[in-house]
Parts: C-alpha cells; structure tokens; sequence
C-alpha cells in the first residue's frame, strides 16, 4: 500500500486514487527564463521517481507538468539579453527538455504551456466574477481573498500572518490588501492578449489553475512542487479552483519536496555555489546528480555538494561495472522489500540502500529492476567519457536545427560522424552515443 505524507492534513497516509485505473497527477514546472538550477531539478527527479513507483502499480497514470512561459521575470530578461519573448522562452524550453532527458526524467504525458491556455484563463476569471469570488479594477481582475472562508487553512496561514502589504505599499486598485491579481494590463512593449478587461495577461496563480482544469479536471489525486510553493502559489491555486468550481474538491494530495542548499548554503550566484544542471552535465552524468539528489528523503532539506556529486560518479561507474560484468544472468526479480521502501512516502535513502544490498549479493534480477524504478540510466552512464569537442558540436548542430538551418546542421552531424559519434534526434531532445 502505498502511502503519501499528504501537506494537505500534514500527516503520512494511505494513497486512494480517484480512479485506480488512471492515477492523475500535476507538478508545477518551471519558468522558462534562464537555465535550471540543481535546486530546480530537485522536483523533478523526486516527481520522475514517484511517477514510476505509481506506474508500476497501477494500469495508467497521467501525470502533467506545465511550462510557465509567460512571466514577469521572462518579460525583463528579455528585455535585458535584447532578444524577444519568444527567442527567450523557446530557447530556454529546449535546454529545460534537453537539462530532464540527460537526468533521465522521463517526459510527462502532457507539458502545457501558459501561453496555449488563455481562453481557459480568461473563462476561470469571468467565473470567479460571476461567483463574486473577483473583481475588476482599473483594468486589473483580483481575487477577492475575504470572499473565501477557507483562505489561509491550507498553508496554515491567518489572515494577519499573510504579510500583504505589511512592508510594500498596496496598489491602489486593491479592495483589500490581500488580494492577487487574476489579471494585469500589459503595457506596448509587453506581451498581451485581448480580454473583457483590456489588454492584459495573466497572473501567475492562475496559469495553474486553468490548465489543471483542462487537463485533469476539477478533483484529482496529487498535486506536487517545491515547499515554498505552498504560499501564495498553493493556496492562491486552491482558492481559485474551488471558488471557479464551486466546490471544496481540488488535489486530494499534496505533496512538497524540502528545500535545496549548495555547499552548506543558500545558493547565490555570488556565492560560488549556483549550479545549472547544463554546467553539472559537462562535467557529470545524469545518473550521479539523481543518485546525490535522492540519497536525501524528497521532504528533507538536502545540502548538495559537488564532493556528494564526485563519490556518486564513483558509485554509479562501480555499478555500472558490475552491470556490464553481470548483465546476463537471470535471477529473482522479486523487490517487494525495495518497493516497499518506496510506497513508505518515497523513502528514497533507504530504497537506494536495498539496491545496494542487492549488488552486494549479487541479486542482479533485483538490482536491474530497482535501478530502472530509481530511473537510473545505467547504458548512457558512460556520458561522461563523451568528449567535450563532441558535444559542443552536438549542441551547435542543435541550434542549427532550431534554427532550421538544415544544411548546417546535416554538415555538423557528418563531422560528429567522423569522429565516431552519433546523434540520434528523439521527442525529448537528442542523443549522441559512439559508433
Ligand atoms: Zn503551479
């Protein structure tokens, strides 16, 4: 039985799907505005795990992850790097699909963005002021947080700990200092969509809960993202689903992944210690950032260090030795006690440390099977031998093709060749492997 410590009712329980023959599933994703950060991939790698724990015990799970490509923070380094909106947020995507395949994240069933979902938006908001739950002011929707009761209980906030307006000054739109924008005008040189109100575009909080209506409808089983997501963003989604909805019913489960540090620390550009999981890859494997990432329980702060990273490689070459070494025997393919270990809240370290156990008895039917649950990738964790030069190429092939500058790209693919390398294009991004 699986069991899931649920933010909800802050207590671990059973998991009871809507429908035990579809599980349903949504993880907010990122904002696509510069490159992932290992505290960014955090969510994902524990969400993948999750992902194929549920697959492996139930006939189908659908499981949706958005790409929030409008945005603020999109907006100015847009403005910043001098390129358009949407260079900035195709460019970054692709890295963003590139950055999860090479931590063999496989690709969820739906990856909505913000920006194909306006309608819905736009009809969520018109509902909320129907509902009375919203209204507009100077070309501004907000929510109107004091319409809901239940505001606040679920990130276990009151009204006066909700800290609107306590050190900014309250726009003057605002009814109440506590209420968020559903939608906001656009200015000439910001993107904008036509609405009842104006031109304008959406809030953020919105954006999740329009797409999570479209995609899973009004109840569904887990929803999931990083602890500081809880509020606003949580809540805000809550309070707009259930009061567009009129009902009480929105994610059964909520699930929050702990806080990341690097090296002892907050992570700070200034600081030495912001990784991008682009910059991690060149010099590790995917499979060793999934190792270091999950030898932490998801709900735990994890302090990440790139020492961890240098120990993970080894371990992950030494099994991948083993693998080769062993590949063929069969075996007991048996994990009840492994899987076990993950239906307990996804204990990650002590499922990882079965794994071990199974190594160390040479259990490989077991081994092979835990590895593929953990989503390691243990065929490409040679990646690493990969030369540099060649993935350079790779990526600038890459570009060529997004570019659609095919003859480039067909001439940098021959010389890759040369070089006893291939690249193979597939839905999540490419591949290079040696011939
Ligand atoms: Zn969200």
């Amino acid at each position: 039985m699986l069991k899931i410590f649920n933010t909800a009712k802050n207590k671990k329980i059973d998991f009871i799907p809507i429908n035990k023959d579809e599980v349903t599933m949504y993880v907010c994703g990122p904002t696509v505005y510069d490159y992932i950060h290992i505290g960014n991939a955090r969510p994902i790698i524990v969400f993948d795990v999750l992902y194929r724990l549920l697959s492996s015990i139930y006939p189908s799970v659908k499981y949706v992850r958005n790409i929030t490509d409008i945005d603020d923070k999109i907006n100015s380094k847009a403005l910043q790097n001098n390129e358009t909106i949407f260079e900035l947020t195709k460019r970054t995507e692709n890295q963003f699909i590139k950055d999860y395949k090479d931590l063999n994240a496989i690709k969820p069933d739906i990856e909505p963005r913000a920006t194909e979902h306006i309608d819905e938006m736009i009809e969520m908001i018109q509902q909320l002021i129907e509902n009375k739950n919203a209204y507009e002011a100077k070309k501004h929707v907000l929510f109107r947080v004091k319409s809901w009761d239940k505001y606040g209980k679920f990130a276990n906030k009151s009204y006066d700990e909700q800290e609107h307006g306590a050190r900014v000054e309250v726009a003057d739109y605002k009814q109440d200092p506590a209420d968020f924008v559903l939608w906001k005008p656009s200015s000439d040189d910001e993107p904008s969509w036509d609405s009842p109100w104006g031109k304008g575009r959406p809030g953020w909080h919105i954006e999740c809960s329009a797409m999570v209506k479209k995609h899973l409808g009004e109840n569904f089983d887990i929803h999931g993202g990083g602890l500081d997501l809880i509020f606003p963003h949580h809540q805000n989604e809550i309070a707009q689903s259930c009061c567009a909805n009129k009902s009480d019913k929105f994610a059964n489960y909520w699930m929050h992944n702990g806080f990341l540090m690097s090296e002892g620390q907050k992570m700070s550009k200034s600081l030495g210690n912001f990784y991008t999981i682009n910059e991690l890859l060149n010099e590790f494997s995917g499979n060793a950032i999934r190792l270091v990432l999950l030898s932490t329980h998801y709900r735990k702060p994890l302090d990440f260090t790139k020492s961890k990273l240098i120990e993970a490689e080894n371990l992950i070459n030494k099994l991948s030795d083993f693998i080769n070494k062993n590949k063929n025997e069969k075996q007991d393919e048996n994990i009840d006690e492994f899987k076990n270990a993950l239906c307990d809240d996804l204990n990650t370290p002590l499922a990882i440390s079965i794994m071990w156990k199974y190594q160390k008895e040479n259990q490989i039917g077991k081994l092979l099977k835990s590895i593929e649950l953990l989503g390691f990738d243990i065929k490409n964790s040679d990646k690493s031998q990969i030369p540099q030069e060649i993935k350079e190429l790779a990526e600038k092939r890459n570009q060529a093709k997004i570019e659609k500058n095919f003859a480039e790209s067909d001439k940098i693919r021959n010389k890759i060749k040369q070089l006893g390398y291939e690249i193979k294009d597939t839905p999540n991004g490419y591949e290079i492997n040696k011939i």
